[in-house]
């Protein structure tokens, strides 16, 4: 199983040129490659392979001595990018998926590249990566594995890098609880034993905030140094939001995987919620995917599980007696007949439980 980390550098100036360096002369092989590629498919109707393209290698480093300041291994995933980039357009055309023919790089569309196996060691608040030198890394958190796989990224003016790291499943204490999990806009989760999880009021003040920073861009003439300014601005806003996103999802997954075996939530995928745009814009923002997605990898490794059920009717059955009890959006508490009252969204959640149960017996 593999693990992705996310830390940011801080490299100097002089690293610095050496990172914008390196992805140049990644994109412009990565061009290359791609150019030679289609002229060999209208020359002679061939296809290139990766291990034909990986061949010439050598050749080009003696024909462009630049290249040999580049790490090798990080040339040959450029290779190996452009192949994955090429299968990955060949399997869309198989089935019948839209989505262009790979592109050419423009200056500053080549953001990362990788060192697929080796040329990087973490040594204490440095990343020593090869033909670079040792940048300072800041690591907010610990990381668990050995690393595999280390990217260098550079995103705004900022520069991170991206540990792949492969983890052995490790199993967590278990805990013999189950539950049911609710995702909602008002609160992110509720769960079947009445805890209410709600998004941080901070990434709803940053969209009011990005909603201002669009109307000044707006505003604003194209192509003047002030727009551009403020367009820099808004990605930055826009990358924190998402930051602080993930990190709530993390959080809140890590706390779900140890506190419970057995954890239900609702297929987002057929879920009626996220066919109803007016809330579309509030999933995205709750980040329900994110949570449903990083809950399901932790309680994997952690030996415990995750099932995903059909919502159908959850919210309108009552989780008592099995009565349909039709309520609108607005009504928030569950009364039935049966003389079961229960706040709405518990009992949706005990209902999404249920079914899981259902399911996995
Ligand atoms: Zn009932």
């Amino acid at each position: 199983m593999f693990r992705t980390y996310q830390f940011r550098l801080y490299p100097t100036k002089k690293q610095q040129e050496k990172i914008h360096f390196t992805l140049e002369r990644c994109r412009l092989l990565y061009n290359r490659l791609l150019q030679e590629r289609i002229c060999a498919y209208q020359g002679e109707q061939k296809n290139l392979t990766y291990y034909e393209q990986k061949k010439t290698l050598p050749d080009r480093k003696k024909a462009i001595p630049e290249l040999k300041q580049v790490y090798s291994q990080v040339l040959q995933q450029v290779v190996e990018k452009l192949d994955k980039t090429y299968r990955a357009f060949f399997q869309r055309v198989q089935n019948k998926q839209k989505g262009g023919f790979p592109r050419y790089k423009g200056e500053n569309r080549y953001r990362s590249f990788t060192y697929p196996q080796s040329g990087y060691t973490l040594e204490g608040k440095c990343l020593q990566l090869s033909k670079i030198g040792s940048i300072r890394i800041r690591m907010h958190r610990g990381i668990k594995g050995v690393i595999k796989i280390c990217t260098i990224m550079q995103k705004n003016g900022k520069y991170y890098t991206c540990f792949s790291c492969q983890v052995k499943p490790a199993s967590q204490p278990k805990t013999g609880k189950q539950v049911g999990i609710d995702l909602g806009v008002k609160h992110l989760a509720v769960t079947s034993d009445e805890q209410f999880f709600s998004a941080p009021k901070h990434l709803r003040k940053s969209e009011s905030h990005i909603k201002r920073l669009q109307r000044s861009i707006f505003k604003k003439k194209k192509g003047s140094k002030r727009r551009k300014k403020v367009v820099k601005v808004l990605a930055r806003t826009h990358e924190k939001i998402a930051n602080r996103r993930k990190d709530y999802a993390h959080k809140l997954s890590c706390l779900l995987v140890q506190a419970y075996d057995f954890i239900a939530f609702e297929d987002l995928s057929i879920s009626n919620m996220v066919k109803n745009h007016q809330i579309a814009k509030n999933i995205v923002d709750a980040g329900w995917g994110q949570l449903v997605q990083y809950t399901t990898y932790k309680a994997e490794s952690a030996g415990k599980r995750v099932v995903l059920v059909d919502p159908y009717q959850t919210s309108q059955r009552c989780s008592c007696c099995g009565e349909i009890v039709k309520k609108t959006l607005a009504e928030r508490v569950h009364r039935c007949i049966c003389g079961y009252e229960q706040d709405r969204d518990i009992n949706a959640a005990i209902n999404i439980l249920h079914l899981a149960q259902q399911v996995a017996s």
